[in-house]
């Protein structure tokens, strides 16, 4: 079943840059360091004290962005972003910033997370004549703004954001003005910093590593900011009663090197994974190995806690994209063997164990515990994984396929072991997962809990979907 709600499946990367004379250059890098939140597609707008450029394309971000390009966004204002690649819906005219026009100029957004009242307020906005040019539910802010009665631009986005429902973490610009909001749960991240004088926004804190920004801190859920010549104004546009930072930003979504949710390291909390993992399941095994890369701290962690040694069993190619053309039909099997290969001699008769971050399908559990049995020669492979199983889809902006795809969600964990064929399979448990971030009640463990912190509008197919349990 799919949903009948558009954009389910949207991961992304936001950056935006205020009063730098390379504007667009530094928002090019920060989406380059910020890749691995969407590969589909990205974009750039800029302004130049009179109006937007804007530059998108399908692929990569160093592949869209030749110098020549980047020339065409002149100004010290921009945003970015970067679309995930999806199965469906994937199109030229989702790709962001989006721009619009309407009667107070022009204005761009970029947004980072999934609304989940976006069809509702689409299907009454076009009812009442409103023409939308994507599939993507950001546009539905844009027709909000343009319809608000408010004469001042942030009053406007603040009207909009307090009818739109769900996680976002957006990027707006306008005449001479950077906008940055973060809805009330604070799903995803969103951090400011500074270089050279400049403000800087971005999804992850290691897009300031690479252009050498200092991180000053996280947009508060709730806040929204606006930045101007006149600095930056802040506004808290609706009360946070209830924090929830996705956990699965930790799990997997994030890169290591980031700082997220105030400021905590992902890397130290992938270690932790894995030395807990080890607390709860240890099993004696030879050598233990992380699919990589996701799996790689939670590996080293595990590694540490439990004495067995580490090593890199698998080897990834990193040059895999979605260019890859399989020749036939007949051998369109190569699946999990074009990114990863065993180490024989690592593994030849080896009781192995291996980590990863989390199990969707399962369909890469499963090829990878063959590959490593059969190509490897392992004599035992042990599966673990380093989150609870996964039982709920996201709604709120993180790519996770329906709960009838979710093999946890209708499986219990033996099953699942007979499934992947693994001669043993533990996954961390709730309990030890809350128990290594900070404040645990600030997080949304919905994939695992099927606690959804975010009341659902009235909607068919979310009902649909929630039905399953
Ligand atoms: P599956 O084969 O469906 O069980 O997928 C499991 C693999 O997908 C794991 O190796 C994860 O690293 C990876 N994974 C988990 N969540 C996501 C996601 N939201 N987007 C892309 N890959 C993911």
């Amino acid at each position: 079943m799919k949903p009948l709600f558009f954009n389910i499946r949207e991961e992304c990367g936001i950056f935006g840059v205020f009063g730098h004379p390379e504007a667009s250059n530094l928002t090019y890098l920060g989406l380059y360091a910020l890749q691995h939140r969407g590969q589909e597609g990205a974009g750039i707008c800029s302004f130049d004290g009179e109006q937007l450029y804007l530059e998108k394309s399908m692929g990569l971000v160093a592949d869209i962005f030749s110098e020549k390009r980047l020339k065409r966004l002149p100004g010290t204002i921009a945003i970015g972003h970067n679309r995930y690649s999806t199965a469906g819906g994937s199109s030229l005219k989702n790709v962001q910033p989006l721009i619009a026009n309407y009667a107070h100029g022009p204005i761009a957004v970029a947004h980072n997370g999934n609304l989940i009242n976006a069809d509702l307020i689409k299907k009454r906005l076009e009812a009442e004549g409103a023409i939308f040019q994507s599939t993507a539910d950001s546009e539905v802010i844009l027709h909000l703004i343009a319809r608000s009665k408010r004469e001042k631009r942030i009053n406007r986005i603040i009207e909009a954001l307090q009818e739109v429902s769900g996680a976002y973490s957006l990027l707006f610009v306008a005449n001479n003005e950077l906008i940055a909001a973060r809805d009330p749960f604070g799903v995803r991240p969103l951090s400011l910093g500074m270089v050279d004088n400049a403000y800087v926004v971005a999804s992850e804190t290691s897009a300031f590593d690479l252009i050498g920004a200092e991180y000053i801190r996280d947009i508060q859920p709730g806040e929204i900011i606006s930045i101007s010549k006149n600095g930056i104004e802040s506004i808290q546009f609706l009360k946070s009663h209830k924090k929830s930072f996705c956990i699965f930003e930790f799990i997997y979504f994030s890169r290591p090197d980031s700082y997220i949710f105030e400021h905590v390291c992902v890397n130290t909390i992938r270690n932790e994974l894995g030395r807990q993992l080890a607390r709860e399941s240890h099993i004696d095994a030879d050598i233990v190995i992380p699919v990589p890369d996701s799996g790689v701290p939670a590996a080293i962690g595990y590694s540490a806690q439990s004495g067995i040694k580490f090593d890199f069993g698998l080897i990834r190619n990193h040059y895999v994209g979605r260019t890859f053309i399989e020749p036939k039909q007949s051998i369109r099997h190569f699946g999990v063997k074009i990114k990863l290969n065993p180490v024989r001699d690592l593994l030849k008769d080896k009781s192995v164990i291996v980590v990863d971050d989390s199990i969707v399908r399962g369909t890469t559990s499963k090829k990878i515990v063959k590959m490593i049995r059969e190509v490897g020669g392992a004599k035992e492979v042990h599966m673990r994984i380093c989150s609870p199983p996964t039982i709920g889809p996201c709604f709120y902006g993180i790519d996770t396929p329906t709960r009838q795809e979710l093999i946890a969600s209708s499986h219990i964990i033996e099953e699942i072991k007979k499934y992947i064929t693994a001669d043993s399979l533990s996954y961390l448990s709730l309990e030890g997962l809350k128990s290594l971030v900070p404040e645990p009640q600030n997080y949304c463990t919905a994939c695992f809990d099927n606690k959804y912190p975010i009341e659902f509008p009235d909607d068919k197919s979310i009902q649909l979907e929630l039905s399953f349990w």
